[in-house]
């Protein structure tokens, strides 16, 4: 080991910690609204935020407000107890959902292995038709437990993880004649996510989608939608389903649930509810008091700020510049998404771009490997969007000039 490997990257060999993320070698401290700042004093415009999480901005001052509360008051008690928070926070999801139940857990892919576990007890125990296979499609994402990471249709994520859980096929995204062919008498659900986030931000064509529903609605399958990343305002809906004029069974939510502190939900419709009957599902820490005063605070702020609608403008306003700002760059092949949830298709890989970005003041991220993915905060400027539109140009035009040198 050398000095100058464990002072170029801090979680390297003298780390305490698994080497399981390559993380940049920024150390932010301090966030407000739409910026950060590092341990150097350095600013950056954040239009990565937190990996869609931090939706209404860093610290926004409603949930601060509402979780210094709650810290006075209580922080866990189990939920073998009425939590009066847990209740609120599930009826303000299901009065503006389609959702009639909730089950609060802690991040995206416990949401997810609920809904999985929640379509299969429903076929086994209230349908008793023994089903269990879950169809999900390639380039999705769906998390990292076994169960989820079986679910997601991208083999990087499965690698040294043998064996994998049974009970689940991956089929192309758009091809309804493969989807067709994977029904079979065991299949208990689709599961699908309306914009492939890590996948590359593919949205998915709206035929596809009703075609999904009715094919679920012929075979009697659940149709379960992963809202991990697309929900919470993100899209320019509060959730990405409301574009399509289609009704999930189930849906999961979890990233910009509660503002960046960790929680996830996995929402059904009121014939499901006998499915997890006392006893059959459960978790230590889903929906605590505190967990769920972040929930609701978040949530109201949304409603009351209009923040959907707000990304809906915002992401127009933002995909308009890029499309101007970017137009004749060769090394651009597509600039695609829905609300604030926008990729830039290049023609090669873009992790040196990220690079860049970050020393001109600009965070973002990657969603695959060519493909620049923006995710700013739902209250995002005119002006913001301006600045991160110029600083993304700048760096685009310049390394495609360091190429052609
Ligand atoms: C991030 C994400 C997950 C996993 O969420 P975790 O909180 O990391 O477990 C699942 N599905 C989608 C679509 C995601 O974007």
């Amino acid at each position: 080991m050398t000095g100058v490997i464990s002072m170029s990257n801090p979680a390297g060999q003298s780390s305490s910690l698994f080497p399981n993320y390559a993380r940049y070698s920024i150390n932010l401290v301090k966030g407000q609204g739409s910026w950060l700042w590092d341990d150097q004093g350095n600013k950056y415009l954040d239009f990565m935020s937190g990996i869609a999480v931090t939706n209404l901005g860093h610290a926004p001052e409603k949930v601060k407000a509402k979780l210094k509360n709650q810290l006075d008051e209580l922080w866990h008690v189990s939920n073998l107890f009425q939590i009066p928070n847990q209740e609120k926070a599930a009826s303000l999801l299901t009065a503006n959902s389609c959702a009639d139940a909730v089950f609060f857990c802690n991040s995206g892919a416990e949401a997810n292995e609920a809904a999985i576990k929640l379509a299969r007890r429903y076929h086994q125990k209230i349908q008793n038709n023994g089903r269990f296979e879950i169809i999900t499609f390639i380039q999705s994402f769906h998390g990292r437990t076994l169960a989820t990471l079986t679910a997601t249709g991208q083999d990087k994520v499965k690698d040294g993880f043998l064996p994998l859980p049974a009970g689940f096929k991956n089929v192309p995204l758009h091809d309804l004649d493969a989807l067709k062919a994977a029904i079979t008498d065991k299949t208990a659900a689709i599961m699908l996510e309306l914009v492939l986030a890590e996948g590359g931000v593919l949205p998915v064509e709206a035929e596809f989608v009703q075609a999904v529903k009715a094919l679920c609605e012929e075979h009697g399958l659940l149709l379960i939608l992963d809202e991990v990343q697309t929900g919470m305002g993100r899209t320019g809906k509060l959730f990405a389903h409301e574009h399509y004029g289609i009704e999930p069974d189930i849906f999961t939510l979890a990233k910009g649930i509660a503002s960046g502190f960790p929680a996830g939900a996995m929402l059904g419709k009121a014939f499901l509810r006998d499915a997890f009957s006392a006893g059959s599902h459960g978790s230590t820490f889903g929906g605590t008091p505190i967990a769920t005063a972040a929930i609701i605070a978040t949530i109201e702020t949304m409603l009351e700020d209009q923040l959907p609608q707000r990304a809906d403008e915002m992401g127009a306003y933002l995909q308009e510049q890029l499309a101007e700002k970017l137009a004749g760059i060769p090394h651009v092949k597509a600039i695609r998404g829905l609300g604030l949830l926008i990729g830039i298709e290049c023609a090669e890989p873009v992790s040196d771009l990220v690079i860049e970005g970050q020393k001109r003041g600009l965070l973002f991220i990657t969603a695959g490997p060519n493909v620049i993915r923006l995710l700013p905060n739902l209250y995002v400027s005119k002006e913001e969007i301006d600045q991160a539109v110029s600083i993304i140009a700048d760096v685009i035009h310049d390394h495609t000039a360091i190429k052609k040198a």
